[in-house]
């Protein structure tokens, strides 16, 4: 298959991480004869540095005419005073919105052989593959009105029947293709937006017989994800609970260095690691590139449909990690590899 990948590395070990990912993505296509053409572009703060926007209007047309986007992750301390429009995270989230997208799904997997780096007990969190669909482009982060003055804060949690649809059939779709459960997370008993999500959940559910559904309040699921995180699959739920909830999950499998996600349902989908751009390890050569080359994963299963060589990559990660290879955030792991390394070997299986 033929498709075009715009390549957004970004700031810090954003840079170091896509390298990688991509050097897999080719060794993906030349074993299987695919075509990928990368374009690559200017994100963040290194695109504020360089033309004074931190999403030029070239990106995001370049992206707007891809197939998919590959992120590595943008920021620094360097900017943290810029007033907000040049911060380099005001250019991911409008690239988010330029793209459309509105389904952030983030996996949590925890691999066995990593299970000491887990912070849960070993019997708890062995077996933990989940999958979090979250909300990405209502609820309370873009409801209306806003406002905050001296004496009052103000934000609106707000969410219309389509909205609630749109992300809760790509849930049970990726359900479906899963182990076929989907949670839906909300707090009913209490809020007005989330009584309307369960309804309209409900209702989807009737097309997804094969798939079986349960509702859960976001508080006891927060405490469910310590105590059982392996009683679930694919868990749907709005913006600022998936927010939360997807960081939670995150930190039961060990680094934060290893999780992809993926940004579905707009004009064009995104891919990128779940970390940000780790400027104390930058231009070490040590940061993980996994959650890159599993976010590369994701682009091969979601955007492509090329599931076989989505499976090759999860598991030449699964084998790399069960030799005892890893980078220096995963401390268990007994062959300690530099991020070229790392990518290096993973090639290496890939062409076995
Ligand atoms: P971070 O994810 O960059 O780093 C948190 C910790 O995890 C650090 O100790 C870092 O060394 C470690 N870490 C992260 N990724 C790693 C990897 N691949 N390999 C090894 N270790 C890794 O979060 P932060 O320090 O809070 O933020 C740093 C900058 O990144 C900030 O400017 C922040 O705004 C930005 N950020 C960007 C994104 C994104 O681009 N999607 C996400 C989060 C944070």
């Amino acid at each position: 298959m033929k498709a075009k990948i715009t390549v957004l590395p970004g700031d810090g070990i954003g840079v170091e991480v896509t390298r990688e990912a991509v050097a897999c993505l080719e060794t993906i296509a030349g074993r299987f004869g695919h075509e990928f053409h990368y374009e690559e572009r200017l994100i963040g703060g290194i695109a504020v540095d360089q033309t004074g926007s931190p999403l030029p209007a070239e990106t995001l047309a370049t992206c707007l005419a891809s197939d998919a986007v590959l992120l590595g992750a943008v920021g620094g301390p360097q900017y943290d005073s810029l007033p907000p429009k040049l911060k380099p995270e005001t250019g991911l989230l409008g690239l988010r919105a330029g793209l459309g997208v509105y389904a952030n799904l983030r996996p949590a997997f925890l691999h066995d052989s990593l299970i000491d780096a887990s912070p849960l007990k070993a019997d708890i969190v062995r077996g933990t593959d989940l999958l979090i669909v979250r909300e990405l482009a209502g609820g309370a982060y873009f409801g209306q009105p806003r406002e905050i003055t001296e004496e009052r804060g103000l934000n609106t949690m707000a969410y219309t029947a389509p909205e609630v649809e749109r992300v809760a059939r790509v849930a049970f779709e990726i359900a479906r293709g899963r182990r076929k459960k989907l949670s839906s997370i909300d707090k009913a008993n209490v809020l007005e937006s989330s009584q309307l999500w369960r309804k309209v959940v409900t209702r989807l559910a009737a097309e997804y017989p094969d798939v079986t559904l349960e509702h859960g309040y976001v508080d006891s699921c927060a405490m469910a994800l310590v105590t059982r995180p392996t009683s679930f699959d694919v868990i749907v739920t709005e913006n600022l609970f998936g927010d939360i909830l997807s960081d939670e999950a995150s930190v039961l499998t060990g680094s934060l260095g290893m999780l992809p996600s993926a940004s579905l349902g707009g004009e064009v989908e995104l891919y990128e690691p779940v970390h940000g751009s780790a400027p104390d390890i930058a231009g070490k050569g040590i940061a993980n590139p996994l959650g890159a080359i599993a976010s590369v994963a994701m682009l091969l299963r979601h955007t492509c449909q090329l599931e076989n060589e989505a499976n090759l990559l999860e598991e030449a990660i699964r084998r790399t990690l069960e030799a005892g290879y890893g980078t220096p955030d995963l401390k268990s792991q007994p062959r300690q590899l530099s991020t070229t390394e790392l990518g290096a070997h993973i090639r290496s299986l890939l062409t076995q």
